[in-house]
């Protein structure tokens, strides 16, 4: 069941559990992430950032589409940190079900004039916004980019960003870092600052760079308003682990459905901690 990140979120708010944005990097991490949602009954986002979209190339997004169609699990095609206006217009065009625009790098008007700018034109097709506002860190390994340091998003700019644009969730920097952290860092998250936001937003409220951070401090996040967080290092991790465990142990092998079937198994093992950290298993009831 294909349906919008403003429908997804909005059932997320109501039953207070946060759905995982995975970032399909490959077809076997989508896959991953299929057999999960199905088994564990759990919503999912299906992310795909720019430069993965030009690695799978434009078709890959038929077979994302193909799937959503063809399960009763409700699942979001989303774009992750569209850069321009341009970007987000191919990734509708393609049939995604909602994009990020992240002009969180711009000063604050331009940010607002180019999300609202992709709003006017996602809106009037149906396809869903979020924003970003405040940077989120990065560790220097990661896709989604970011900067090496966080600026924490200021409640008061958040409330007139999300006024003045029109955007249906938002993502906020309270302290994450895209990629995964070096040995021996423990990541903080400011929870005060989220609960200052979420009393004076109404809208879904979105954490990225969700990787390796404690898990108490995730489940609290939830409770406190976040309804999307977003996991890309972390799944490719465990992914990315089983094909090296495997070459290690049986040498080299060439063909991928001898290899991936185990691979794709400790990649869900991930999905699932996840899924059950964010309160996300057996939510699909929720959308009946
Ligand atoms: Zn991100």
């Amino acid at each position: 069941m294909l349906i919008t990140m403003k429908e997804m979120l909005e059932t997320a708010q109501k039953n207070k559990f946060a759905v995982p944005a995975f970032n399909a990097g490959t077809g076997q991490l989508l896959t991953a992430m299929m057999e999960s949602a199905e088994e564990k009954q759990a919503p999912v986002i299906m992310a795909i950032h720019p430069d993965e979209l030009k690695f799978l190339r434009d078709s890959f997004i038929s077979s994302v589409i193909y799937e959503a169609n063809h399960t009763k699990i409700p699942v979001v095609i989303h774009l992750d940190h569209g850069a321009t206006y341009e970007q987000c217009i191919h990734a509708i065009r393609l049939g995604f079900t909602s994009v990020m625009i992240d002009g969180s790098l711009l000063p604050f008007t331009e940010n607002i004039a180019l999300a609202k700018k992709v709003v006017n034109t996602a809106h009037s097709v149906g396809v869903s916004v979020e924003g970003e506002l405040g940077t989120i860190g990065q560790t220097g390994d990661s896709i989604e980019g970011g900067t090496t340091k966080i600026t924490y998003t200021k409640p008061s700019d958040a409330k007139a960003f999300v006024e003045k644009t029109g955007v249906d969730s938002l993502a906020i920097a309270i302290g994450t870092a895209h990629g995964i952290y070096p040995k021996g860092f423990v990541p903080k998250l400011k929870l005060e600052l989220l609960s200052e936001i979420k009393n004076i937003i109404d809208i879904p409220l979105v954490l990225h760079g969700g990787s390796s951070n404690q898990n108490d401090e995730i489940a609290e996040s939830v409770k406190r308003g976040i309804c999307k967080i977003n996991i890309s290092s972390d799944i490719k991790f465990s992914f990315m682990k089983g094909v090296e465990q495997y070459l290690q142990e049986k040498g080299f092998e060439r063909e991928p459905n001898v290899i991936y079937p185990t691979c794709i198994r400790m990649c869900r093992n991930t999905i699932e901690e996840k899924m059950a950290l964010f309160n996300d298993i057996d939510k699909v009831k929720c959308f009946c």
